[in-house]
């Protein structure tokens, strides 16, 4: 496999396929991805208002740390309650947005153009959770720092998210065992395990499992509970996708061989 994007076997349809792909590839395919992006562009403008609105360097830091405090929490809180709810697609008007935020995702976890989250939706997001946090810190210059903290660590999450679906093994360990968690929420129980880069939030709800002994496998793991009989209940993800859903990926599975590898090296 050549080092370079100019490969058409790293792609799956339109989408590249981070299970083709190496990470020198995953580098130049995230640095050059247009979310990505437009993300290091609005960090850059946050650092520009936050340095124009300058709030002092007490409530500049703290509203740093409050995000990256508060960041893990809103993320578990959405994933598992929101993305995982079964309620979006009940209803016509909210189906598009969780196929393309949540289902697409489970359906076929190595497309990169389904696993990177659509600006339109995580930036309102991260805007409504960060910047009332820095604005009552230290006014519009803590929110401008505190927005700008919220984006960069969806790069960060960004980044380790496709590290855990690139078909590899880290050499560290810690990433290892991050990789290993993320896994078994994709393909062994997905009811559980719903951080990115950290566990803790897990861990506190209960929610934290360490490997595919703990829990019996989940048959909704690849579907998320929108299985053939809800598809008729409410057919508009179904329709949008114009195929019934799926109760596993197309393709070889690396990660049934990886997932036992790294649960054994990492437990
Ligand atoms: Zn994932
Ligand atoms: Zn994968
Ligand atoms: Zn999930």
């Amino acid at each position: 496999m050549s080092g370079t994007l100019n490969n058409a076997t790293i792609r799956t349809g339109r989408s590249f396929d981070l299970g083709k792909m190496n990470l020198r590839q995953l580098w130049i395919a995230y640095l050059t991805y247009p979310t990505i992006l437009l993300y290091f562009a609005l960090v850059i403008a946050s650092v520009a208002a936050a340095t124009w609105f300058f709030a002092g360097w007490g409530p500049t830091l703290v509203s740093v740390l409050a995000v990256i405090l508060v960041y893990p929490l809103a993320w578990y809180l959405l994933h598992r309650y929101v993305l995982h709810g079964r309620v979006l697609y009940k209803m016509k008007w909210t189906a598009s947005l969780w196929k393309r935020i949540h289902f697409d995702h489970h359906q076929d976890p190595h497309l990169l153009d389904v696993l990177f989250g659509a600006p339109v939706t995580t930036l309102p997001t991260i805007a409504v959770i960060t910047i009332p946090i820095g604005y009552l810190i230290g006014g519009w210059g803590a929110a401008a720092t505190a927005f700008g903290t919220g984006v960069a660590i969806t790069c960060i999450y960004e980044f380790f998210h496709c590290i855990q679906h690139l078909n590899y093994k880290p050499r560290s360990a810690w990433i290892q065992r991050m990789k290993a968690r993320h896994v078994l929420h994709h393909f062994h129980d997905e009811d559980g395990n719903f951080g990115i880069t950290s566990f803790v939030v897990d861990r506190v709800f209960g929610s934290y499992y360490l490997d595919a002994k703990a829990r019996p496998r989940s048959p909704t793991v690849f579907n998320l509970g929108y299985d053939v009989k809800e598809a008729q209940r409410f057919p508009w993800v179904m329709d949008l996708t114009g195929s019934p859903p799926r109760d596993r990926p197309d393709g070889a599975r690396p990660e049934a061989k990886l997932m036992r590898d790294t649960s054994q090296h990492a437990a």
